[in-house]
């Protein structure tokens, strides 16, 4: 296929341009022509775009048919709380703190009764705890007063949650409510980069560049697998590029390690032959399920 990167005899890929001038309007795209005239990177139309982004996510979903949310939940409200102490910590460890958690606080009622020295004791081990606790207080407490203890489902509605942005809200709207959303963390905007789908580096400015990319059916599916791929393929330091599955398609094919050995060692989670981050993984997860948390000396 003309419009995807070409492995060479050295084991490099030609490298195919940026984003189409479309998605990201006149100034932006003449910018990035001339950058990649600059580096000899072939300039790549929006079709070919297009054919190559729709490649990857088939590529990916093959990878990863089991991809799924890595926060263990069972609704609305404990996914909206898993989410917002995900942030600057694991999946892993909010897995291991949240079965404590929801068990104290089964609603928004009675987590916005919470003292808040016993809630940020028991979110302690995910970071930021004071914060986090305000957060979910306030949360809490706007969930009881305004929305009648429920979750809402409309992005609108749950923007206006203290602690809750367009992530976190998309996050919620896709898996606990099943309206498609595409979720731009630190994963998913590092590698949409690597693969030139966008070079927008704002979350808001990468969300709309790749909604216009898919049909909106395959938004949420296409967010855990892009975060699949990027939690144990394409880290953001040593991507395992000579293990990966993708590298035909990737314009940042050599980015990393590309001795198929040595890259098959930087693998994580299941791909590696570990645990995943759920305590209660999906039924069709090939891997072992992450340990809970030893208990406490004394407790
Ligand atoms: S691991 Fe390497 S080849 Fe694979 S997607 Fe990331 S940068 Fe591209």
């Amino acid at each position: 296929m003309p419009d995807t990167p070409v492995r060479r005899q050295d084991g490099a890929a030609t490298r195919v341009s940026g984003p189409p001038d479309s998605a990201v309007g006149e100034r932006g795209a003449g910018r990035r022509a001339r950058a990649a005239g600059a580096r000899g990177i072939k300039p790549e139309s929006r079709t070919a775009l297009v054919r190559r982004a729709r490649r990857i996510n088939r590529e990916l979903a093959g990878l990863y048919p089991y991809a799924h949310p890595e926060l263990d939940f069972d609704n609305a409200f404990q996914l909206l709380v898993a989410t917002v102490l995900s942030a600057q910590t694991t999946d892993l460890r909010v897995n291991r703190t949240t079965p404590a958690l929801f068990a104290k606080y089964p609603t928004p009622e009675d987590l916005a009764a919470a003292v808040p020295e016993e809630l940020e004791e028991m979110i302690r081990p995910t970071g930021f705890f004071r914060a986090k606790a305000r957060s979910l207080l306030g949360l809490a407490r706007v969930l009881r007063d305004d929305f009648g203890g429920e979750v809402p489902g409309r992005l609108e509605d749950l923007v206006t949650l203290p602690g809750v942005g367009r992530k976190t809200a998309n996050v919620v709207l896709g898996n606990a409510f099943g309206v498609p959303g595409i979720t731009v963390d630190t994963h998913f905007g590092r590698l949409v980069r690597r693969w030139r789908w966008t070079d927008e580096e704002d979350p808001e400015k990468v969300e709309r560049a790749v909604a216009d990319l898919f049909p909106k059916a395959e938004w949420t599916m296409l967010s855990h697998r892009v975060i699949f791929h990027g939690r144990r393929v394409c880290h953001a330091r040593r991507p395992a590029c000579g293990a990966c599955a993708i590298a035909p398609l990737c314009p940042s094919y050599g980015e990393g390690e590309t001795d198929p050995e040595k890259a098959r060692k930087l693998l994580k989670y299941e791909m590696g032959g570990g645990a995943g981050q759920r305590l209660r993984p999906p039924a069709d997860f090939p891997g072992r399920a992450a340990s809970p948390p030893a208990p406490r000396e004394g407790g």
